[in-house]
């Protein structure tokens, strides 16, 4: 199998937006300052913990399990996969289950 280039996985942690992401899998996002909260999906949450910084495409939890990272990651552990699995789930976004519904792309991921 061929080798995912680094380039790549740069790319895709900067373009795949990380908010929509977690909102595609059924997790309802706050704004909250600059940040959104939610409840996290890897640990019984009732308060929300999850973090989720659009400014720096990362997430984590102030709750019990600790976690965070970037869209690989959340893919990681959110479907239980390898992180080249994770990796071409995110490049083949239009196909999986991650594509946004119906949220038009933000301004700054359209190729100039
Ligand atoms: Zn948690």
């Amino acid at each position: 199998m061929a080798r995912i280039a680094q380039e790549e996985i740069d790319r895709l942690k900067r373009e795949v937006s990380l908010v929509r992401l977690v909102e595609s899998q059924g997790v309802t996002l706050k704004k909250h300052g600059k940040d959104y909260l939610g409840l996290c999906p890897f640990h019984d949450n009732r308060e929300p913990s999850l973090v989720v910084s659009p400014e720096k495409n990362l997430w984590h939890c102030l709750g019990a399990c600790g976690e965070g990272g970037d869209v690989i990651q959340w893919v990681m552990k959110r479907q239980g996969v390898s992180f080249r699995h994770a990796l071409e789930l995110l490049r083949d976004g239009d196909h999986s289950p991650f594509t946004a519904p119906a949220h038009p792309a933000p301004a700054a991921l359209a190729h100039i």
